[in-house]
């Protein structure tokens, strides 16, 4: 291989999803050398996450992207649960943090963006797309990291760190590498979602709404561009959805009008939980859903990640400066490993939770479970711990 197809960095970081870029900045802004290799050429431009919970955005403030954040995003700051036309209980986030009472929605490929800006402002030339990593090893020295181009054309290419990071997501090709135990779970929720322009009466009003209806859950999310986000359960896996599909069934349940003409996006999907074993392998480290996926109900997948990040970032720099060695780095590794796979697994509770609550119920059993939770939320320090919950602290 010519010196050409090899570089030497003090980090790889196998995945440019938002976790990944998001630990590039982190790294970088410490002074650390960082190449994130990416498999596709070009950012894709869909909505997918949406939710930035308050404590992601401490996290992301420390990136310097928080202010572009907020500026671009939509600030939700307060849930309603709505039941056959009524009210049920309203849920603010005021109290939830004090720096940043809300949960901000922006589309992913807007966060994306900003993330990947910052990036390539600290160096232009860390992130290295097209490229497809196929190996992260430890070869008793540090990470050999191999790559093919994407696009099949032009030779490998090799990476040479003292870390490596792999954060290529839940389908991740670099975990099944490794020797590393995952326990998966699958559930028997399914749903469709799609984002359509806001309806024109509740365009003034940007709370996020569940509608608990006895045919299952339909969730509702203002976005930036007077556009919402519908997630409605639904009974099986609807392969071929439409958008007048879509929108004829959350009329029938909600009794809310939206114009399909107006669809943006419209996808079906299926929930899995995934956690591995340990997200430590020698030099290298699984991060973000690449180490726990969570059910999108709830929309904390992205923020666990961002927060596993701010919590590596640290270890890896004191590890290179040798400022953390030896038995010491050991024992914080191990600290760190244990804390994020708890965080993992509190959000995958707090997700089946959620999920729960959007089960379909005969309309007797979901009145008096409204009751239920309507007193519950009403009392005042439950209805905190609620809000606290659902913002992910
Ligand atoms: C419908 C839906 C809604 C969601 N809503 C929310 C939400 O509101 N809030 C939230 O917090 N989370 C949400 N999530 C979860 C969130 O999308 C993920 O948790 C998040 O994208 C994980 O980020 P990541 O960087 O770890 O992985 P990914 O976003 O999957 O990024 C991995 C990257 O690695 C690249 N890659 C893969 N393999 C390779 C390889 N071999 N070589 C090089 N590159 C590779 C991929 O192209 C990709 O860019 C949602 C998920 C879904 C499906």
């Amino acid at each position: 291989m010519s010196p050409e197809q090899r570089t030497t960095t003090d980090v790889v970081i196998a995945g440019g999803g938002p976790v990944g870029i998001f630990l590039g900045i982190l790294l970088l802004q410490a002074g650390v050398s960082v190449r994130v290799l990416e498999r596709r050429s070009q950012r894709s431009g869909h909505s997918r996450a949406i939710g930035i919970h308050p404590p992601a955005l401490q996290v992301l403030a420390s990136a310097g992207v928080v202010d572009q954040l907020v500026g671009e995003g939509t600030a939700i700051r307060r849930g309603e649960a709505r039941s056959r036309g009524r009210l049920v209980a309203t849920l603010p986030f005021e109290d939830v943090s004090p720096i940043y009472p809300f949960v901000l929605a922006l589309q992913q490929c807007r966060t994306d963006d900003i993330l990947e800006r910052r990036l390539l402002e600290l160096d232009p030339d860390a992130l290295v797309r097209g490229v497809q990593v196929f190996s992260m090893d430890d070869d008793g020295d540090g990470v050999v990291v191999r790559a093919v181009p994407e696009s099949g054309e032009g030779s490998p290419r090799e990476f040479r760190a003292r870390i490596g990071v792999a954060s290529d997501g839940a389908k991740s090709v670099l975990r099944d590498r490794m020797d590393v135990g995952v326990r998966r779970t699958k559930y028997p929720d399914t749903y469709l979602m799609g984002d359509f322009a806001d309806a024109p009466e509740s365009n003034e009003d940007r709370n996020a709404v569940l509608y608990l209806e006895p045919d299952g859950i339909v969730e509702s999310f203002p976005l930036p561009g007077g556009i919402r986000r519908w997630v409605m359960r639904t009974r099986s896996l609807d392969r071929e959805p439409t958008a007048t599909s879509l929108a004829k069934e959350i009329r029938r349940r909600t009794g809310v009008v939206l114009d399909p003409t107006s669809n943006t996006m419209l996808s079906a999907f299926e929930v899995r939980s995934q956690l591995v074993t340990t997200m430590i392998h020698g030099r290298t480290v699984l991060l973000g859903d690449a180490a726990h996926e969570i059910s999108p109900i709830g929309g904390q997948g992205m923020n666990l990640g961002w927060l596993d990040a701010a919590d590596l970032a640290p270890l890896i720099t004191a590890s290179l400066r040798a400022a953390l060695s030896g038995p010491a780095r050991g024992r914080a590794l191990a600290s760190f490993d244990s804390r994020r796979r708890r965080a993992a697994v509190v959000a995958s509770r707090q997700a089946h939770l959620n999920m729960m609550l959007g089960r379909p119920l005969p309309a007797r059993v979901l009145a008096a479970r409204n009751r239920i939770m309507a007193a519950a939320i009403g009392a005042g320090p439950v209805g905190l711990i609620v809000a606290r919950r659902f913002t992910m602290h």
